[in-house]
């Protein structure tokens, strides 16, 4: 315990025109109009990858049942392939830029009204339960909801992880639902399985496994999740409405990319969309393109709420949706965006429309496809059919420009780390001059995407961080990470080089010399490791791992004085820095001060989990201080 604490959050590198709506009509409750509302999001889950979608080696039971019984939308497309856009999406009825969430980490204009809003308004109890830190209530997702389970767990260390397991939140929702049976209630449930690392790449029996497979080991484990909701529901089943959506689809290497956010292709937009519900009529597959904007209104409408002014359009029931179409008078255009190619690494967004089969992406090198002929996007026709490519760059331009402007809404320093830690990274902004075009850039995205997916461990990190540093021999984010893989090797000559470069990039965390200090105090070089983290607590000075390091290493070199005032800041910022708190306990006894030392030590016993295997050392430091 007395060996530096590397920092816990090691950071990962970077790479998770209004319609016009329907007709304004009556509310209509009837006996089928359903009390309660029910929402399951699957993160990362491509509707390729469903029975109901026509997978054969699908095990989707719960997700194929709901399918066959209610309407499963065989083209539904999110919005962004980004949690957060795409959630807000969903929850608002809007584009991103009518919500302003354009990006995970950006908060959502807290003025769109929201689905939650609605139901609340109209006295329904309301819950959310989420799965990852990208939905954190601190985004603007909470708002109308009554309940929001958004609290992750603690790792073994004591640090809040990014991300938990569905049967977790699945327990939280049935205790919420136990209690309140007897109310309306709208309750959305987010699940994350699907999202990388696919299972546990670092166990060996997963290992040998392909990607593929253990994406589909977690699809099945939130299948089983849904399934416990589900059952759980029991009599009031027959009254709820279930709607069940993707969030963003995962590519595995089609046009070049890996994981999802960077490209707009319909790989990582396609997601299932079933709803289910007695006064839905007959079971249904419906083939019109929809987007995640037309669940809210929909929904409101289904629950006989009335209408929800959105982006997005009601397109339940089927007849409801031709009327909409028609009443529109024109072709219905459905927008997608990605901006993390210009928030994470300063390239050019991507825009794209999708209208009859045809389907623009509004790039540098712009790009039009015919899906009906070529659905796997690989044909580009801007060349051949410049007018339609011209008429759809209008279109797109109506909805978004490709500027942003960031205002207050960039991510604090606290979400901007735990996000690098799912994979979602704030690169160097641009400066000046044309952006790239992120197909240009689609080999250094894909090597940045693997290394943040986690799928990759020792002698396959460090190739592929040597292939960007290959071409990007600077980049800050890979040479910091490749630090630390050289440091779990022991091999800490070129580990300061690499995090030297970092340090130098000046990037916004203390990481790199967390790692470089660790490299010296291996190499007995006490003086620079004290000179290395003093300096990060200029870069880092409420960073609790920082002040710990610099105490325990203060306190193993004859100065327990200084050390305590240190350790206790640490201790101020994160009580459950355990390895703080037990240097600190040492330090007390080094300092002469036993009764102190004994009162930390009781603290910590107290804080630490009952099988915890550090218990026995702070048990003996207990009784040589007693
Ligand atoms: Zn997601």
């Amino acid at each position: 315990m007395r060996t530096l604490i590397l920092s816990l959050t090691l950071l990962l590198i970077a790479a998770c025109s209004r319609e016009s709506a329907a007709p304004a009509r009556a509310p209509v409750a009837s006996a089928q109009t359903p009390r309660h509302v029910v929402i399951v999001t699957i993160d990362t889950l491509r509707a390729d990858h469903v029975g109901a979608y026509g997978y054969t080696n699908a095990r989707t039971p719960t997700l194929d049942r709901l399918a066959r019984e209610g309407v499963r939308f065989d083209r539904a497309y999110a919005t962004a392939p980004i949690t957060l856009t795409s959630h807000a999406s969903l929850m608002t009825g809007r584009y991103p830029p009518g919500h302003g969430a354009r990006h995970n980490g950006m908060r959502m204009d807290l003025t769109t009204p929201t689905l939650s809003e609605t139901f609340a308004a109209k006295g329904y109890a309301t819950a959310a339960f989420v799965a990852a830190f990208p939905l954190d209530r601190r985004f603007g997702l909470i708002k109308g909801f009554q309940t929001y389970g958004d609290t992750m767990p603690r790792d073994e260390a004591g640090h809040v992880t990014n991300e938990r397991p569905g049967r977790l939140v699945v327990d939280e929702a049935l205790a919420w639902l136990t209690s309140h049976r007897k109310d309306r209630f709208f309750l959305w449930v987010h699940l994350f399985e699907p999202h990388a690392p696919y299972g546990n790449p670092a166990d060996p029996a997963q290992a040998s496994r392909s990607p593929l497979a253990r994406y589909d080991d977690d699809i099945a484990e939130a299948d089983v999740q849904v399934g416990r909701l589900l059952d759980a529901l029991g009599d009031l089943r027959s009254q709820t409405l279930i709607v069940v959506a993707g969030d963003h689809g995962e590519a595995f290497g089609e046009h070049g990319e890996i994981s999802h956010s960077l490209f707009t292709y319909d790989t990582t937009l396609r997601v299932p969309l079933l709803f289910s519900a007695a006064s839905i009529g007959t079971p249904a597959v419906l083939n019109d393109a929809v987007s995640l904007v037309d669940v809210a209104p929909t929904i409101v409408s289904l629950a006989g709420l009335g209408r929800f002014d959105a982006d997005g359009v009601v397109i339940l029931p089927p007849e409801r949706s031709a009327e909409a179409e028609r009443g529109s008078g024109r072709e219905r255009a459905l927008y997608a965006e990605s901006f993390a190619p210009l928030l994470d690494f300063g390239w050019s967004p991507l825009r794209t429309i999708r209208k009859g089969t045809w389907k623009y992406i509004a790039a540098p090198k712009a790009e039009l496809y015919d899906l009906e002929q070529d659905a796997d996007e690989t044909r580009n026709l801007v060349a051949t059919e410049p007018a339609r490519a011209a008429e759809l760059a209008r279109e797109v331009n109506q909805i978004s420009t490709s500027a942003l402007a960031l205002t207050t809404q960039a991510p604090d320093r606290e979400s901007r780390a735990r996000l690098q830690a799912l994979g979602y990274a704030s690169g160097r902004p641009a400066t000046g001059g044309d952006r790239p075009d992120p197909k240009d850039r689609r080999e250094l995205a894909a090597n940045l995407a693997q290394v943040a997916s986690g799928e990759l461990h020792g002698a396959a990190l460090e190739r592929a961080l040597r292939d960007i540093l290959r071409a990007d021999p600077e980049n800050p984010q890979a040479n910091l990470r490749l630090g630390y893989v050289l440091l779990d090797a022991g091999r800490c000559a070129e580990a300061v080089k690499r995090f030297t470069i970092a340090i130098d990039a000046h990037l916004p965390s203390a990481d790199a010399h967390l790692g470089r200090a660790a490299c010296e105090v291996s190499a007995g070089q006490i003086d620079a490791a004290r000179r290395t983290l003093a300096a990060a607590q200029t870069v880092e000075p409420d960073n609790p791992v920082v002040s710990a390091n610099l105490g325990l290493l203060l306190s193993d070199n004859g100065q327990p004085a200084a050390a305590i005032p240190l350790l206790q800041r640490a201790l101020s910022i994160d009580p459950d820095l355990h390895q703080a708190r037990f240097g600190l306990a040492i330090a007390y006894a080094r300092a002469g001060r036993r009764g102190d030392a004994a009162k930390e030590a009781e603290e910590l016993l107290r804080r630490l989990p009952p099988g915890a295997p550090q218990r026995a050392e702070v048990e003996r430091l207990l009784t040589s201080v007693r």
